[in-house]
């Protein structure tokens, strides 16, 4: 039997902070890894592809890790605006979100695109986080999983494995509303992923899914704890270190 895999809480700081805080934010974080001691998870910050490199300073050499929101799915070239993967890795970062429901909506990002940022992700090394989630609609249609496991067809690249690839299941009705499904409705979208990846990786069990929206440090243990969740994605939460190391210490 595989065993479970490591929790991993990533906090998704969107576009909010400027340098100094950003960097107090990881510093805060620093001091409660040194005062409480290492939480029972990997703890990775996103922060906006402008900080990478200041957060970065900060968190270097330390058991923070570092990721970004987003990249394209070119190496290089004429793209105005937009950032590579492998510029992505050459800033320290380990990790990048790709596929986020607010870049699936407010940049018409498809799954075809996601699945070719997550190749140009694991090209350049770094392990891309891929999200998928249903819209409130979809959900109240019954349709929850079917949508979900859709995406992760037409998102998940071939040469996607347990150690390089981890999944975050994102309702888009629970981002930032504070609403969160039931501990049933959770676990039965992780439940369909996992079967969803076996027949596609190897170990299927040990690949990371994550769950996303509206986790809190007074849900967390309460989310973290269904079968196959294997940690979380947050985005408001992550913002402030108290309530983000509340969320990683919730990792038991
Ligand atoms: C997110 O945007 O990835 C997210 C989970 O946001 P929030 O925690 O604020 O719902």
């Amino acid at each position: 039997m595989v065993e479970k895999p490591r929790f991993l809480v990533a906090g998704n700081w969107k576009m909010n902070g400027l340098r100094d805080e950003s960097q107090a934010l990881a510093r805060q974080l620093l001091d409660l890894i040194a005062s409480d001691g290492a939480p029972g998870c990997d703890m990775l910050v996103c922060p906006p592809a402008i900080l990478i490199g200041p957060v970065g300073a900060t968190v270097r050499d330390t058991s923070i890790l570092l990721g970004a929101q987003d990249c394209h799915p070119n190496g290089a070239g004429a793209h105005t605006g937009d950032i590579s993967a492998p510029m992505i890795a050459d800033s320290g970062c380990a990790y990048v979100i790709v596929g986020h429901s607010e870049r699936r909506a407010d940049h018409g990002e498809d799954d075809a695109l996601v699945r070719a940022k997550a190749e140009a992700a694991l090209e350049a090394g770094l392990i891309p986080i891929i999200c998928v989630g249903e819209t409130l609609a979809e959900r109240d249609a019954g349709r929850a999983v079917e949508v979900v496991l859709g995406q992760l067809d037409g998102s998940l690249p071939g040469a996607a494995s347990a150690a390089n690839t981890v999944l975050a299941y994102e309702p888009v009705w629970a981002i930032g509303t504070g609403r969160t499904p039931t501990g049933d409705d959770i676990a039965q979208v992780h439940d369909a992923l996992r079967g969803g990846l076996a027949g596609r990786i190897s170990e299927p069990d040990a690949m990371r899914i994550l769950y996303g929206g509206s986790v809190k440090p007074d849900n967390a243990a309460e989310i973290l704890a269904i079968e196959n969740v294997n940690g979380a994605l947050v985005g408001g939460a992550s913002l402030k270190a108290d309530d983000f190391w509340g969320i990683c210490q919730s990792c038991a």
